[in-house]
């Protein structure tokens, strides 16, 4: 097995691929009872090793589609292993879709919330904010439903759970009707775009640019809604999206893989690359992009307060550091939840994320910035590099106890571990 950016790799001695609630309750029973380790899959695309185990991995790829539509209250139970791009497809099937996404559709439901994944948006929270109920299956075999009216502690802890307490079989996510979305991408001066930021956030429903290091440029996309226009895209949108994104890509990043010393050219001309696309689609749609060229990554989140200092800071670093990186540096916004392990808890968040080639060691860069965004109360996103420990977990997350609190009650056993989860959360 490996992971989506191949960094990881790994050989349990069984791969099941259950197909039913039943078969999935089967499944942890008999490691129960064999005292065997259990974790589950989603599409693989976390860079931590949550996944890892050479025991036994639970994949949900046999156990996708919808359950029930309670169109009334826009609610959508669906089975946990269902991949979003599926998803987009079922709700829109209904009148219904989700009301934000990350950038990419391959995850599956379940990985997407176990691990606070998130798009962007002011008034928006992580994906898992969207979920008024689910069901999983414990360390000792039962089956336990919690939601926002019913074993309201434990939903707070399930929301964002890791695949710690247990697998999650279904999920009700509650939806808002079908919309559309007019996406704008542009190149802009970073400066115009630091010294508006604020009204940036506030005036788009979703906004975001990335930076690209070494340069002055920064690449915006804003969405927002639209009724009347009809849907508009054109063959220079995919041209831009699919080939100049990737292909055209790859080359510059193999380019900049065999010769370092072309990182800042190749930053610069990635920079002066970027197009200006405009398209209305579909809201699924228009969130999802196409990620061919492999990379690996970490991404921390920060109170909104202390973003402007914080990504000074980060600019100057890596200006001045010169790491064998080239990549934009992607920030988001996300508004504050309740749910105990959300990295967006109790505060507004602005995430940066950064990324590396794949075949490239992101180890030196990735330290250099993390001590930036711990050094102001970061907190990183779950399925992204990291290198916290229980100690770090306690002073950043005001509910971390509580959370493993129902950890020992749903997983007494630790059936659903693995070396990283005892690293990052304690045995
Ligand atoms: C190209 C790319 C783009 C990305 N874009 C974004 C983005 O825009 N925003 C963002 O926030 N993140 C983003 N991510 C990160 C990604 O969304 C998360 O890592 C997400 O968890 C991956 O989902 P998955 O289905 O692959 O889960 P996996 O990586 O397979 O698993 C993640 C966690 O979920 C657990 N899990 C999976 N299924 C279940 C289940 N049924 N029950 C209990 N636990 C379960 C696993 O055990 C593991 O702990 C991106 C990643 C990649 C590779």
């Amino acid at each position: 097995m490996k992971n989506w950016s191949g960094y990881l790799q790994w050989n349990p001695t069984e791969v099941a691929y259950p197909d039913s609630e039943a078969a999935i309750q089967q499944l942890v029973k008999r490691a129960v009872e064999q005292k065997k380790k259990v974790r589950v899959i989603g599409a693989g695309h976390s860079f931590t090793p949550l996944c890892k185990t050479d025991e036994i991995l639970i994949s949900l790829d046999k156990f996708q589609g919808l359950i029930e539509v309670d169109k009334e209250n826009s609610l959508a139970t669906v089975k946990a292993g269902t991949r979003l791009y599926i998803l987009g497809e079922l709700l829109a099937e209904q009148g219904l879709a989700m009301e934000n996404l990350g950038d990419i559709d391959r995850q599956s439901i379940a990985g997407t919330i176990s691990t606070g994944t998130h798009g962007t948006g002011k008034s928006l929270g992580t994906i898992s904010t969207q979920v008024a109920a689910l069901s999983f299956v414990n360390g000792k075999g039962e089956l336990v439903h919690c939601s926002e009216t019913e074993n309201t502690d434990l939903f707070k802890a399930a929301q964002v759970s890791l695949g710690a307490l247990g697998i999650i079989t279904s999920i009700t996510l509650r939806c808002i009707p079908a919309y559309r979305l007019a996406l704008q991408n542009r190149k802009e001066q970073l400066q115009a775009v630091l010294s508006s930021l604020d009204e940036r956030w506030e005036n788009n429903r979703n906004f975001e640019f990335y930076w690209f290091p070494y340069t002055e440029m920064a690449w915006t996309k804003s969405s927002n809604l639209v009724e009347d226009q009809p849907d508009k895209n054109s063959w220079l949108n995919y041209f831009t999206e699919y080939v100049l994104e990737n292909y055209a890509y790859k080359v510059l990043c193999e380019l900049a893989y065999a010769f370092p010393s072309m990182n800042e050219r190749v930053s610069k001309i990635s920079a002066a690359s970027i197009t200006n696309v405009k398209k209305v689609y579909q809201s699924h749609k228009v969130y999802a992009t196409q990620r061919l060229v492999k990379f690996n990554e970490m991404e921390y989140n920060v109170p909104a307060e202390a973003y402007p200092e914080v990504f000074k800071e980060v600019r100057r670093v890596v200006n001045s550091r010169k790491f064998n990186i080239h990549f934009p540096i992607e920030n988001r916004i996300v508004k504050q939840d309740d749910i105990y392990m959300s990295p967006a808890h109790g505060r507004e968040s602005i995430y940066i994320a950064c990324h590396a080639y794949n075949k490239k060691d992101p180890k030196p860069y990735f330290k250099a910035l993390e001590e930036i965004f711990r050094a102001h109360d970061g907190r990183p996103h779950w399925g992204k590099m990291n290198t916290l420990t229980p100690q770090d977990i306690a002073g950043l997350y005001p509910k971390f106890d509580t959370f493993l609190a129902h950890r020992n009650e749903q997983d007494p056993d630790r059936i659903f571990t693995n070396p990283y989860l005892e690293k990052l959360l304690g045995d």
